[in-house]
């Protein structure tokens, strides 16, 4: 394939997450998505349901139980903006993040996958806890995020309260790019900062279909809503006095922010949404590798494994790597090269993954995902390669908090507890820590956030059909240290070492005075911390 193609597929690429917090539309905002990009012809899976409902972009049991997203999907679709004078449609990558705080890990692991983050945030209840938390992931990974400003059809914050909060609590300047006529709670358009025109949305049944936009200029959009288009245009102005006008430069740059006044669920601004997508959020990237070299997009394939999971078909279990791909075509029956073993990896069962239903993908280009079937070998932060060899920097893994005993309870299935366990620990789901003294029945599960604790015993049942208990361990924190400090740390009170299956030795702590407190009496000793959660 010649790197001019590579190049041309590259140019119309956009991969992007949604970071937010739960509830403030998320999975709406996806289904607005698919329905303006035509995969699917009317919103109502999400769309209007206060209760659980099937999401083409949810799958587990579990989810469906708790309301949260568990895993994560990637979501694919071509993409016109109507401006566009191209006869060839954008492609459209949208990487799914689990919304709960105790996932994070995986969150993280996502957001290395993606150019782009659009930050959802609902109207009435502005920067939440589990935004800013994402929020700071995308600041240190320099990644650029779009803010939208959802559910504007119900009452909330004004503006400029709205844009207030995030300068000063993030440091993120927002530069909106179209300012709402009409206020939190009456949402009628959009005013276009650049054109100075109103877009007037009109309402569908339901919200199921697109809404309908009609166009007017400024005298018209008076005419029409009176003192809202003309409290929108004083907002405008006022913003433009305070220099808060899209910047391509500082947008890349992680100082400013385009941001976007949408309804999901009438379908409000989301074409908004997706034009801005397409027109500033950058098209995939060289990428550093970990002697410090770039990848060039048009370069020999290469792509990095990002999230591994298994048990979502339950006719047949199986186990699916996501990768992105960082260069190169992809097509197909490849045989790539698995960077952390040297070993050959046949790529014959590649799949694109749109929620539940799969289609084998063909061919496949820097920022797409692609899903590997059975692929037992893969870990998160996996390198993939054709040659000229490449490895990229492993995705860290976070500070665990929470640790746990994991103990079977079904009699005759220690096989399979094991292979469960390992498959688990393969997969990131937790951290998995042995030692001698409790041996291989009774390995120890670390975790940022304890829901992981119940994702593993769940699925010990659903696809292993083995019972466990989870036994909670009076540790709080763990620190690296090494061979030389460990029988040391041993004899010590409230302290316990383990190793972890990437070799790591931890130290595990009762809490932090018990920590600070050997510090203290024995110097020498190593412990260093582990990288924190975000
Ligand atoms: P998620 O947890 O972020 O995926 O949020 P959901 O998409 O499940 O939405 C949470 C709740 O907010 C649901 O009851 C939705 O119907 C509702 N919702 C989402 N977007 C909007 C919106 O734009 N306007 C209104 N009024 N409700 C919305």
């Amino acid at each position: 394939m010649s790197s001019e193609v590579i190049s041309r597929e590259v140019k119309r690429r956009r991969t992007f997450a949604i970071i937010s917090h739960p509830d403030a539309g998320k999975s709406t905002m996806t289904e607005a998505l698919a329905l303006h990009a035509h995969m699917i012809s009317e919103a109502g899976a999400v769309h209007g349901k206060g209760s659980r409902r099937a999401t083409v972009s949810d799958w587990m049991e579990m989810e469906k139980a708790r309301g949260i997203s568990v895993t994560s999907t990637a979501l694919q679709f071509n993409y016109t903006p109507e401006a566009s004078t191209s006869d060839v449609p954008n492609v459209i990558n949208l990487v799914d993040t689990p919304g709960h705080s105790d996932f994070s890990e995986d969150t993280y692991r996502v957001l290395t996958a993606v150019d782009a983050a659009v930050m959802l945030i609902d109207a009435a209840k502005g920067l939440e806890p589990q935004t800013l938390k994402l929020f700071q992931v995308c600041r240190h990974r320099g990644i650029p995020v779009i803010t939208v400003i959802n559910k504007w059809d119900r009452p909330g914050q004004t503006p400029l309260e709205l844009i207030d909060e995030i300068s000063e609590r993030i440091g993120l300047i927002p530069t909106p790019l179209y300012v709402p006529v009409g206020i939190a709670g009456d949402y009628r358009g959009l005013l276009d900062r650049r054109t100075g025109e109103y877009i007037h949305f009109e309402r569908t049944a339901g919200g199921a279909k697109i809404a309908p936009e009609i166009l007017l200029n400024a005298d018209e959009a008076a005419q029409r809503e009176g003192d809202a288009w003309t409290a929108a245009q004083e907002e405008s102005e006022l913003l433009s006095e305070l220099g808060q006008d899209h910047d391509q430069e500082m947008f890349l740059a992680g100082q400013t922010s385009p941001m976007i006044f949408t309804s999901a669920m009438l379908n409000f601004g989301v074409r908004q949404l997706l034009d801005a997508l397409v027109e500033f959020a950058p098209p995939p990237r060289s990428r550093e590798t970990v002697d410090g070299t770039e990848r060039e997009v048009t370069d020999a394939f290469s792509a990095v494994v990002f999230k591994v999971q298994a048990g979502m078909d339950t006719s047949h279990r199986d186990r699916l790597a996501y990768m992105r791909i960082v260069s190169g075509e992809f097509e197909r029956g490849m045989v790539v090269t698995h960077a952390q073993t040297g070993k050959p990896f046949a790529t014959k069962y590649a799949q694109a993954v749109f929620g539940r239903d799969r289609s084998t993908v063909d061919n496949a280009f820097p920022g797409d995902v692609v899903g590997l079937v059975n692929a037992m070998a893969l870990a998160p932060g996996d390198t993939l390669f054709i040659d000229p060899k490449v490895q990229y920097p492993p995705i860290p893994s976070f500070a665990p908090e929470h640790f746990s005993a994991l103990r079977v309870t079904t009699a005759d299935k220690y096989k399979q507890f094991r292979k469960a366990v390992d498959q688990m620990d393969a997969e990131g789901v937790v951290q998995v820590l042995r030692n001698d003294i409790r041996g291989d029945a009774s390995p120890v599960m670390a975790a940022v956030g304890p829901m992981q604790f119940e994702v593993v015993t769940a699925r010990m049942k659903a696809e292993f059909k083995v019972d466990t208990i989870v036994e909670p361990l009076g540790y709080s924190i763990a620190r690296r240290t090494d061979e030389a400090s460990a029988p040391e740390l041993n004899r010590q009170r409230g302290v316990e070492v383990f190793t972890r299956s990437d070799g790591a030795i931890l130290a595990l702590f009762s809490d932090k005075w018990r920590l600070q407190y050997i510090e203290k009496e024995h110097p020498d000793l190593l412990l260093e911390p582990l990288v924190a959660a975000a």
